[in-house]
């Protein structure tokens, strides 16, 4: 499942394909994916220029001046970029196109899980869309570090693992980065997030960051193949302190890392680098 760090690298892989050119042409296969795809949007986007490609936790914001296209990756999805003499026929799972004068972009999604939505400008800024509204802040944003963890945490009595990937704090931090930023942190996943001192929440809200940056620096260094002729853009990863390996001795202590279960989701952790 893409994670923010794959929705980052993506962004930059399209973004020098696809900012200050117009659209020429929108082709909907199949537009069922977890909503269905407005059907006036190949109307809409034709002829015009694409203005900016942002990203808000792991939606891709395309910027028009007429409106906003919003898309997810939900569970599966992959955009490539092809020449567009070289786009081969379209396949059973390619379900959109975006053709630009010399490119073309192809959303592949098989389990269909992923969006593409229109908010038009007239409505208000597209932050303030129901989807985006309720987003935490950017992990890179100033904003989050320690003390706003810390502040936010007070009334939480639940364990911190899950606080993170709720998302209302930070964006972002998902299964795998969660688990491995708790372990870079030295933090006990199933902490109550309230008992955490302000010194841990400097420090988990570090890790944080640094876990997703050391990620979308493994990613970037798959660019180059992200727009191959081959497109074969794929999910990359770090490699694990802890993320699926459970029994598996610590790269830091020797313990074998041990696997728990917190709000139906694996959470990886070490015994003796982590305290509660
Ligand atoms: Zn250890």
């Amino acid at each position: 499942m893409p994670e923010l760090p794959e929705v980052e690298v993506t962004r930059r892989g399209l973004a020098p394909y696809v900012v200050g050119q117009p659209i020429e042409a929108m082709a909907v296969r199949d537009g069922r994916l977890r909503w269905p795809v407005p059907r006036h949007l190949p109307d809409c986007l034709r002829g015009r220029r694409v203005e900016q490609l942002d990203r808000r936790g792991k939606y891709l914001l395309w910027r028009f001046a007429h409106g906003t296209l919003i898309s997810h990756l939900g569970m599966s999805g992959v955009w490539r970029v092809w020449p567009r003499a070289l786009a081969p026929p379209p396949r059973r799972h390619d379900h959109v196109d975006l053709v630009f004068s010399r490119h073309l972009l192809r959303l592949t999604d098989p389990r269909r899980f992923g969006a593409l939505l229109w908010h038009r400008a007239d409505a208000g800024p597209v932050e303030a869309h129901p989807l985006l509204a309720g987003l935490g802040l950017e992990p890179f944003d100033a904003r989050f570090d320690g003390e706003l963890l810390y502040r936010k945490t007070r009334r939480r009595a639940a364990a911190i693992k899950p606080v993170l990937l709720a998302g209302d704090i930070v964006v972002g931090v998902g299964n795998i980065y969660a688990s491995e930023a708790l372990f870079r942190a030295g933090v006990d996943p199933r902490t109550a997030a309230l008992r955490l001192s302000r010194a841990r929440c400097d420090r988990l809200a570090s890790a944080v960051r640094e876990v997703l940056a050391a990620a979308i620096g493994v990613g970037g260094s798959t660019l180059r193949d992200f727009v191959s002729a081959a497109g074969e853009a794929g999910y990359f990863m770090l490699e694990a302190s802890v993320y699926e390996r459970a029994g598996q001795p610590c790269r830091v202590c020797a313990a074998p890392i041990r696997r728990v279960v917190q709000g139906q989701r694996a959470t990886y952790y070490c015994p003796r680098c982590q305290r509660r």
